[in-house]
């Protein structure tokens, strides 16, 4: 470690141009960084003696999770890199970690007590745009017109910020979804619909009047779906093309309910993760 060095301040490892990161007092190695905790972001003033603290610290962590036993996992268990809030009811412990709950202690999520947390809340970034992919790019060009409404795909997702008093960190953010919830709002006779308009923060009681309006719309549009099938069904002739149309309108249907219903299910989970920590 030397004053010239170019190397690592920890290890004296090479530090790539785009893995390394600086520190106050010099530069870390990728190696180094992966050792660190996932929710710092503070590299800025960071110093030798502070980073090798929170090592030490890391390393600490570890035997704590030792000893962590998981009460509940919440989170998306249908894809294996989706984000687990795991907690241990009698520790008063939890983490925040991706991936399945088999394996989570490989990882080393930094294990924080309830009582370190001082807020908790539901962010939620609503967007439209003109195509419906997973990653099709939202429009931010203009305040969307009551004409594109019928045209346009409603594009969601649910950020869990979790204030903590912690040395290293004092926020632990993540997704908590793992697709994007994209929809199209069907338009009914000439009535202009737009998306559930629920971009914005909550808290507490909000969370829970949030989740039962989503609930509410879900159980509204099933209500209507099925009205209107009652209508088209008086109205078709019953030959075979019409069949094949309606069974495609009822998957369509379908699709859309499960979407709202998965919308709910994040917010929920929000609600009785709020509840945990911080009621
Ligand atoms: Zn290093």
């Amino acid at each position: 470690m030397g004053l010239f060095s170019k190397g690592c301040v920890i290890c004296d490892g090479k530090c790539g141009l785009t893995s390394s990161k600086s520190i106050a007092d010099g530069k870390l190695c990728e190696n180094c960084i992966s050792e660190l905790s996932p929710w710092f972001t503070d590299f800025k003033h960071a110093t030798a003696e502070s980073i090798e603290e929170q090592m030490a610290y890391r390393e600490e962590n570890k035997e704590k999770l030792d000893d962590f036993e998981i009460t509940k996992a919440w989170g998306i268990k249908k894809y294996k890199e989706a984000m687990q809030f795991i907690y241990d009811k009698d520790r008063k412990q939890f983490v925040v970690v991706s991936g399945p709950e088999e394996t989570f202690k490989e990882r080393n999520p930094d294990v924080i007590d309830f009582d370190q947390v001082t807020d908790v809340f539901l962010e939620v970034i609503e967007h439209w745009g003109e195509k419906g992919g997973q990653y099709d790019p939202p429009n931010l060009t203009h305040q969307i017109r009551q004409e594109e409404y019928k045209d346009v795909f409603w594009r969601y997702d649910f950020y869990l910020h979790i204030k903590v008093d912690h040395p290293y960190f004092d926020e632990i953010c993540y997704k908590m979804n793992w697709k994007t919830t994209v929809l199209k709002v069907p338009q009914r006779g000439i009535m202009f619909r737009r998306g559930l308009e629920m971009s914005g923060t909550y808290k507490g009681e909000e969370l829970e009047s949030l989740a039962e309006n989503i609930e509410k719309t879900g159980s509204g549009e099933r209500r209507m779906i099925k009205v209107g099938k009652v209508v088209d069904t008086a109205l078709l002739k019953k030959n075979d093309d019409d069949v094949v149309d309606l069974l495609i309108e009822d998957y369509k249907d379908e699709k859309y309910l499960k979407k709202i219903e998965n919308v709910a299910n994040h917010i929920k989970r929000a609600d009785r993760i709020y509840k945990l920590l911080v009621d």
